[in-house]
Parts: C-alpha cells; sequence; structure tokens
C-alpha cells in the first residue's frame, strides 16, 4: 500500500472519503484535496507549475 496520496494544501493524508483530485488547470499536474480544505474552500497550489486557485 502506497501512502502517496496527500492533500496539496494541508498536507494530510487522503484516507477518508470525501477526498477530492483533478488536474491543473494549467499543467494538468495532479492536484488533491483533502475534504477539509474542500470544505472550507481551502486555496490550492500546484506544487509543478505555482499555479493557485480556490
Ligand atoms: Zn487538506
Ligand atoms: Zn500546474
Amino acid at each position: 500500500m502506497i501512502a502517496r496520496d496527500r492533500c496539496t494544501s494541508c498536507n494530510a493524508t487522503l484516507a477518508e472519503a470525501g477526498s477530492t483530485r483533478f488536474p491543473c488547470p494549467v499543467c494538468e499536474h495532479e492536484i488533491q484535496r483533502c475534504y477539509r480544505c474542500r470544505e472550507q474552500s481551502i486555496t490550492y497550489t500546484c506544487r509543478n507549475c505555482g499555479f493557485g486557485g480556490p
């Protein structure tokens, strides 16, 4: 089991249901957000290109 799925915003492990992932709109690097960050609309920053968004 590989524990590499971590929230892009807070770095929490994405073990819980409700987390989401989607490609960066700029470079298509995968963005991953945990349930908490999604609920609170914490902004993310792409680790690959630095793009940030809600
Ligand atoms: Zn998070
Ligand atoms: Zn990107």
